[in-house]
């Protein structure tokens, strides 16, 4: 088999700056061990994230200068009404600045004390929007979600045992929706099969519960259903799309990961009411509800980049290159979580560092060796993001896994970037007894793997 081509050539460029490994010492240092503190002119290979950082492709950017920037009713606002009404076929479509706005609009209007929302692993900002509101965030993933060793083709399935478990304790009355999260990004961008979400609303219409999605990552989510589920193979991807938002009562969106843009976000909803009491909150505090906090001509890139992220050839493409990173890693001997999600590889860093206890943040330290080493720059989920102290011990409380999140932006890097990016971290691999623990010298409260400060033991 020949190999899978980006599908699409290259027509501006932005150079990256090359620096020296003793540059780089001294970056490292002045950034006190935190990649969030490094400039990312200082960055060769930014791997920080997926979210709003896709090249746009030049129907895009011909978008942008055809933005119709009035107030009301302006014609890219039309644009990009019809473009998510052909995919989604949802009556009730809101434009907003991110994923984040579209949660707190809709659970300042569900949520509340006394609720709770379940989902198979809730995002940071819909957890945290969802406890801002008073009511309380539930995982329900199922149990292979949380074993990174496990195979299953859809790690990302809500479990509806552990669904129907919840209706029973806290009462139907006490969840004012249910949410799946398309592909499960905190579990490390899983997918969930099209069977599975036609159960969970089986059960969600037994008790009237409504079920929305968190829906992202909604066509990688519907590749890895064609690729995977039984009798999906012949189907486009616009119909396994199609049939996703046929089974739902709306959905939150970012633009800024499947929508192939650097801004926006979108609020979807069939209910006539609950979407005239979102328009009025999206009127107070985003916009006008036929612009919601953006641009027309951002408006316009999205109506584009919905459409163009559908392409088979696109998805193809986005999700082998990923595959082919995790693979990379694989035969260096690295150990990852499999199999290899949409949007980005997870590294278990207490396997690449033996010698390194959690209390010396194994994962952090693996960043620093792969920004030393290749100017690489990736993020740690471990004990400097979720690592908490417990104030009836004083004891630290340890999360799980040590993991380093590779995310792959979209549409940006070449096969060529990624072979660098695989030889860059199966050489630190061959040197890994050599990288040294972290102790973190200055850390805020809340939120403190942005701006911690860390020295090396
Ligand atoms: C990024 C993301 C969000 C939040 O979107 P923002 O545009 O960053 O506000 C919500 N849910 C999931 C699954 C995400 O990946």
């Amino acid at each position: 088999m020949k190999t899978i081509i980006e599908p699409f050539r290259i027509k501006m460029v932005e150079p990256l700056k090359l620096t020296t490994p003793a540059e780089r010492d001294a970056i490292l240092r002045k950034a006190h061990f935190n990649p969030f503190q490094i400039p990312a002119e200082d960055v060769l290979i930014d791997l920080l994230t997926d979210s709003g950082t896709s090249a746009m492709s030049s129907e895009q950017w011909a978008g942008i200068m055809r933005g119709d920037e009035s107030y009301a009713g302006a014609r890219s606002w039309f644009r990009f009404e019809k473009s998510l009404r052909d995919i989604t076929g949802m009556p009730h479509i809101l434009p907003t600045h991110q994923g984040r706005a579209s949660e707190r609009i809709l659970f300042e209007l569900v949520g509340g004390p006394g609720k709770y929302v379940p989902n198979n692993n809730h995002f940071d900002t819909t957890r945290a929007n969802i406890e801002h509101s008073g009511a309380i965030a539930v995982d329900l993933v199922i149990d292979e979600g949380g074993m990174p060793r496990v195979h299953h083709p859809f790690k990302g399935n809500l479990d509806p045992h552990k669904l129907r478990g919840l209706i029973a304790e806290v009462g139907a009355k006490q969840i004012p929706l249910c949410m799946i999260t398309v592909t499960n990004n905190s579990g490390g961008g899983q997918p969930v099969s099209l069977a599975n979400i036609r159960e969970i609303r089986r059960i969600c219409d037994q008790h009237h519960i409504p079920l929305f999605l968190d829906a992202c990552r909604f066509a990688e989510n519907a590749w890895f259903i064609k690729q995977r589920e039984p009798g999906r193979q012949d189907q486009s991807i616009r119909e396994i799309v199609r049939e996703m938002f046929s089974m739902v009562d709306g959905a939150t969106i970012s633009a800024k990961k499947d929508g192939l843009v650097n801004i926006g976000g979108v609020l979807l909803m069939r209910d006539d009411v609950l979407a005239e009491r979102a328009n009025n909150l999206l009127i107070l505090t985003e916009g006008f509800v036929t612009y919601g906090g953006l641009a027309g001509r951002d408006l316009e890139a999205m109506a584009q980049g919905f459409q163009e992220v559908l392409e088979e050839d696109y998805l193809n493409y986005r999700i082998r290159s990923v595959a082919y990173l995790g693979e990379g890693l694989l035969k260096a001997g690295v150990q990852i979580i499999e199999p290899p999600g949409g949007h980005a590889i997870y590294i278990d860093a207490s396997a690449f560092c033996p010698h390194l206890p959690p209390d010396q943040f194994p994962g952090q330290a693996l960043l620093g060796a792969f920004y030393r080493h290749g100017g690489i720059r990736a993020v740690e989920i471990g004990s400097v993001m979720f690592g908490r102290t417990d104030p009836a011990t004083g004891q630290t409380v340890h999360p799980s896994m040590q993991l380093v999140r590779l995310a792959i932006p979209r549409r940006v890097y070449t096969q060529s970037h990624i072979d660098y990016v695989i030889e860059t971290v199966a050489e630190v691999f061959q040197q890994r007894e050599k990288i040294r623990g972290l102790r973190i010298t200055d850390a805020p409260q809340v939120l403190r793997h942005f701006t911690a400060k860390f020295e090396e033991v």
